[in-house]
């Protein structure tokens, strides 16, 4: 590999040094460890692109593991201060039930949520107003125990105690324009038994993943909406534990297709009809909004072919001929298998490092 030296004016090669650097973003001083590249001549800098993006996802990295852990110091003071659990505090917010359980396992908050958090921790009128709104959202007994504890809070308030509050609103403050869309999540790999019961899946649920990919995307295709499913659902699983839809899909001659969504916009594509009786919380559509980055920059056909490169669509067409358009059930566990290894081999830490996974896949159709 070599790369221009201004300094030497020619072509040459470079050694690379690996550094502790920081650099400041939306208001946090990230530490990451940078590499730079250095002409092996004259040790003048050289810029290496490859390095470039290497530092930009480290320092990536090193801020959502900052804003993570502010956000688990917030809501542990949290449920603390108001002698609350976690899945009540996500319901008496009104964010999917487990939103603060998946905060609390490592994922960055988006902007709006971490506000919400600070906001209740340092005002406990905010917090009373929340609660008593949405009290019959959580159990009878859950609302006492935070009642009484409220009280108390009174009490001591009258006192003059003010609450003890983590970091201060200063440090957290995020630069809205800079969060474009919130890409910052680390997985939580399996979800426990505990979560898995809370999530019963409806019938119609596939539907809903399909309106919201046809909502945010304008000019997504029949046969890339299928495969943005398919990936969808395949990755899903392995980062969550649970599926984000019941369906089986079936391997066609053009790849893995869900039939039931087939049919439905065969005939009406542009205003399909579809009930929405199972709202998707915003885990699951920050999880379709990055597939849809990941894998929905491809057009149908290239990721028909991506498709066809993978064990479980060629282990379910297997003995077929490809004139044959529909085709078998493409087993659940055949694809959680394919996924798991993916996700090892791709050695992912976070679902950003899907991408890798997808790049490398359309590389392979070249
Ligand atoms: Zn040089």
């Amino acid at each position: 590999m070599s790369v221009f030296c201004t300094n030497c004016q020619c072509e040459v090669g470079y050694c690379v040094v690996e550094e502790k650097s920081k650099k400041i973003i939306k208001g946090y001083e990230v530490e990451y460890k940078k590499k730079s590249a250095h002409c092996e001549r004259c040790e003048h800098p050289v810029f290496v692109e490859q390095l470039h993006e290497e530092n930009e996802q480290e320092a990536k990295r090193g801020y959502q593991e900052l804003v993570s852990s502010e956000a688990i110091r917030i809501i542990t003071a949290i449920m603390e201060q108001y002698n609350i659990g976690k899945r009540p505090l996500s319901l008496i917010l009104d964010w999917g039930e487990l939103t603060i359980t998946r905060y609390l396992k490592g994922m960055a908050p988006k902007k709006e949520y971490l506000d919400t958090l600070k906001l209740i921790h340092r005002d406990v009128a905010a917090f009373a107003e929340i609660l008593e709104k949405n009290q019959d959202k959580i159990t009878k007994k859950a609302y006492e125990k935070c009642q009484k504890r409220m009280n108390e809070w009174a009490k001591s308030s009258d006192e003059q105690i003010e609450p003890f509050v983590v970091g201060g609103p200063e440090k957290l403050e995020l630069d809205e324009e800079q969060v474009p869309f919130e890409e910052h999540y680390f997985p939580t790999v399996t979800a426990g038994e505990e979560e898995l019961k809370e999530h019963e899946v409806s019938d119609d649920k596939i539907y809903q993943v399909v309106h919201y990919i046809l909502d945010v995307s304008e000019d997504v295709t029949p046969n890339a909406l299928q495969k943005i499913l398919y990936y969808a659902q395949a990755f899903f699983k392995v980062f969550y534990g649970y599926h984000l839809f019941e369906d089986d899909c079936e391997a066609w001659a053009q790849g893995p297709v869900y039939p039931k969504v087939y049919d439905r916009l065969k005939e009406s594509y542009q205003h399909p009809v579809i009930q929405t009786v199972c709202p998707l919380d915003d885990q699951e559509q920050f999880f379709i909004d990055l597939i849809m980055r990941y894998f929905g920059c491809y057009s149908g056909k290239s990721l028909e072919r991506m498709t066809h490169c993978e064990k479980p669509w060629r282990e379910a067409r297997h003995g077929l001929v490809s004139v044959q358009v529909e085709g078998r059930v493409m087993e659940k566990s055949s694809i959680e298998q394919y996924f798991t290894d993916v996700y090892k081999k791709y050695n992912m830490l976070s679902m950003t490092d899907i991408i890798d996974y997808s790049t490398s896949l359309f590389s392979r159709i070249l």
